[in-house]
């Protein structure tokens, strides 16, 4: 037998119609890339995403259409995040950080047919355009007294595509399980991978997040500053958080240095924040250096990457803002654990809460974890077996966009995702990653690949194997040593190594050191063994930490 409930779809615009309707009054601001302060309310920017909604039909932009953003968290890229979604076109939201061969990449396999362009990335898009086939034209995301000279061809101004539409728009229904958004991760080896998320687990994963935060989320007195960036997995979903419960919302733009964000914190009484540790970091290197506290923050979430303990304490201790660490991935939308502690576990002695504090956390409602071992036993949850963590739920990938090899490879097959993190979970349910499995290097919230580190270093004359893993840095989280073998009767310095590779690899992917081995550990199967190798490093410290 059937329940006899009534079946309304799930999806994204009616997040913001229902931010106009019961918190029209409540403010947006932003930094503007272009400088100074903008200022709305939910009322105004839902106007204007119905402006842009028109004006993107006018365009010719159909549903499923794929729609890309290169931007800067901002009213005008969140209008977008609503405006595309909501006539059924796909927001991709492009990350500026990664290789040009990768953004080609991306744009054309998701056959973007507009991208949406903040000034800072015009130079970038620049070289780019004669190599993205499918981009009928490029809208600068700036009004008519900014527009640039650019080659850019056809070129639109965001402002000027807005101005001659009505706000009022009918915004159509369709099924939930439609895609909404579409986001690339990268760093392993071969293509970036699409994550296309639909209205259902847009919504879903916005709502569950409030349950498993435990009465620390979002409401209408919170005043939120948007710090993870929202070309990063819909900025952990907070741009479809913040409308229903009604909070404020601040976006900081193109600025992220220490001084700007405490600026933002302190006019806009800043309660809640969220972001990388590599910018708080920087923060409390203002905050120590100008003598000044936090007097409105009173909660943080942080994740991306493992965030130090001496940081975790310093903003709980020196500031009183609760530290709430986080763990998800691009293919988890991206939520999928908090540590937020219960009543018992938060009162015990600060050593034992900080030891639990370092752990991951516990999944919300409706997201399921399990460990797995080499040999695909199923793991205890007692807190000392560590396995491959797997998960599953509604906000979870079951599969990437138009990849079938990488979806074989990440799908269990009864259905589970592989994470490619090794960790624990413990009776309580708290996890603890303890390794990874992909071969990768987490500096300051982005990826460098070992692989494409080591292929790269291969050909230098002195070096017969190579192999790149992660160390632990203050500032950056993780940042790659390069341990190198060298042909025989060759010394390679570590100058030399990194000269070779100067040109071969971004600036920011150069190691922090270079080691020169007799040998490196192999499995049974010839690789080289990581986890040995990591294991033989594990007290080495970088120069540069
Ligand atoms: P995000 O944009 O959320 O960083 P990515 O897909 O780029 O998502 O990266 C996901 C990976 O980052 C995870 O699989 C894990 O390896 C790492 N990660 C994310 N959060 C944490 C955390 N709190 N502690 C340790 N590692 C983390």
């Amino acid at each position: 037998m059937l329940g006899q409930m009534m079946h309304r779809p799930l999806l994204i615009q009616p997040m913001m119609a229902y931010a106009a309707a019961y918190h029209g009054d409540q403010e947006l601001v932003t930094r503007c890339v272009e400088g100074g302060i903008h200022r709305y309310t939910y009322r105004a920017a839902y106007a204007r995403m119905g402006q842009l909604a028109n004006a993107l039909t006018r365009l010719g932009v159909k549903p499923h259409d794929r729609i890309g953003t290169v931007a800067w968290n901002t009213h005008r890229h969140f209008e977008l995040y609503y405006a595309v979604a909501g006539i059924g076109a796909v927001c991709h939201t492009i990350n500026p950080r990664l290789f040009h061969d990768q953004l080609t990449y991306i744009v054309n396999h998701a056959a973007d047919r507009f991208l949406f362009v903040d000034l800072t990335f015009v130079p970038i898009l620049e070289k780019l355009a004669p190599h993205l086939k499918g981009v009928e034209a490029y809208v600068i995301l700036t009004d008519g007294a900014h527009m640039p000279q650019t080659t850019l061809h056809p070129v639109l101004c965001y402002e000027e595509l807005l101005a001659p539409e009505d706000g009022v728009c009918e915004w159509p229904e369709f099924d939930e399980n439609t895609a909404a958004a579409l986001c690339y991760t990268s760093g392993t080896t071969g293509n970036p991978k699409g994550a296309l998320y639909s209205h259902r687990s847009t919504v879903i994963h916005a709502l569950s997040i409030f349950v498993g935060a435990d009465g620390r989320w979002l409401t209408t007195k919170d005043s939120l500053l948007l710090v993870v960036p929202m070309f990063h997995v819909s900025a952990w979903g907070f741009p479809f958080m913040a409308p229903i419960a009604g909070t404020k919302l601040v976006f900081p733009g193109a600025d992220y240095s220490g001084q700007a964000l405490h600026e933002l914190l302190a006019a806009e009484r800043v309660t809640f924040t969220a972001g990388v540790p590599t910018v708080w970091i920087g923060l409390l290197g203002y905050l120590r250096e100008h003598g000044l506290k936090l007097t409105t923050l009173t909660r943080m979430l942080c994740g991306g990457t493992a965030p130090p303990e001496a940081m975790m304490r310093e903003f709980e201790q020196e500031h009183g803002v609760e530290f709430i660490q986080g763990w998800g991935m691009t293919e988890t939308s991206p939520v999928g654990s908090l540590c937020v502690l219960p009543p018992a576990q938060a009162a015990l002695p600060d050593d034992a809460r900080y030891r639990l504090k370092r752990k991951q956390g516990r999944a919300p409602f409706g997201y399921d974890m399990r460990i797995v071992g080499d040999d695909g036993a199923i793991l205890e949850h007692d807190g000392t077996a560590a396995g491959e963590l797997q998960v599953r739920g509604n906000w979870v990938i079951s599969g990437y966009f138009r990849d079938e090899a990488a979806t074989r490879a990440a799908m269990d097959l009864d259905g589970w995702f592989r994470t490619g993190d090794v960790a624990s979970i413990d009776a309580q349910g708290f996890m603890e990653i303890t390794d990874r499995t992909k071969d990768l290097i987490k500096s300051g919230g982005e990826w460098i690949s070992s692989i494409a580190l080591e292929n790269s270093v291969i050909g230098h004359p002195d070096v017969s194997e190579a192999a790149a893993i992660a160390r632990p840095h203050p500032k950056w989280g993780e940042r790659p040593l390069l341990v190198v073998v060298p042909k025989a009767g060759r010394t390679p310095s570590k100058e030399s190594v990194l000269a070779y590779l100067k040109d071969k690899v971004a600036p920011w992917w150069l190691p922090d050191d270079v080691v020169v081995a007799a040998d490196l550990p192999h499995t049974a199967t010839g690789k080289v063994s990581k986890a040995q190798l990591r294991d033989r490093f594990k007290d080495h410290v970088l120069p540069t930490a």
